[in-house]
C-alpha cells in the first residue's frame, strides 16, 4: 500500500453535500462521475495529496442506498493506492483477508478497484485502487 488515495463518504443527497464540501475544504470537485455498474453518483475533491470521494446512490439496490439505510451517511470506505493491484490482492488473500470480488474491476477516477471485506478489517470497508494508465 503507497498511501491513502481517498476517503469515500456517503451521502444523501450529492449535489447538497458538494455545497458543504466546498465550504469545508475551500475548493470545488475537480471531477463527477456516475458509475453505472455500482449505482452510484460520485464526486472528487483533491485536499492535498489526498482526496475525497461523495458518494450517492443513484439505484436503491446499490451497496451505498443499503449502507445509508443500516447506518446512515458517513465515511464508507477508505481507498488505498497500490501499484499492482492483483499482486496485491493476492497478497492480502494470503493474508487471511476476505476480498469481495476475485477480479478488480473498473472504478470512478480511471481506476482498478477491489474491497476488502470489512469484517477482515474491523468494520472497515477497505478500497485498493491503481490507476489506469492512459494509452
Ligand atoms: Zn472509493
Amino acid at each position: 500500500m503507497e498511501k491513502i488515495e481517498h476517503i469515500g463518504i456517503a451521502v444523501k443527497n450529492i449535489s447538497e453535500a458538494n455545497k458543504t464540501y466546498e465550504a469545508l475544504l475551500g475548493s470545488a470537485p475537480y471531477k463527477s462521475e456516475k458509475v453505472e455498474s455500482e449505482g452510484v453518483e460520485t464526486s472528487f475533491f483533491r485536499c492535498g495529496e489526498s482526496k475525497i470521494e461523495l458518494l450517492e446512490a443513484t439505484d436503491p439496490d446499490s451497496p451505498i442506498a443499503k449502507f445509508i439505510e443500516k447506518r446512515g451517511e458517513g465515511i464508507h470506505h477508505i481507498a488505498f493506492a497500490v501499484t499492482d493491484i492483483w499482486a496485491e490482492m493476492e497478497r492480502l488473500k494470503n493474508e487471511g483477508f476476505t476480498l469481495l470480488s476475485e477480479k478488480p474491476k473498473k472504478g470512478a477516477d480511471n481506476k482498478l478497484v477491489a474491497f476488502v471485506h470489512p469484517k477482515s478489517a474491523n468494520g472497515v470497508l477497505v478500497e485498493l485502487c491503481q490507476e489506469i494508465e492512459n494509452k
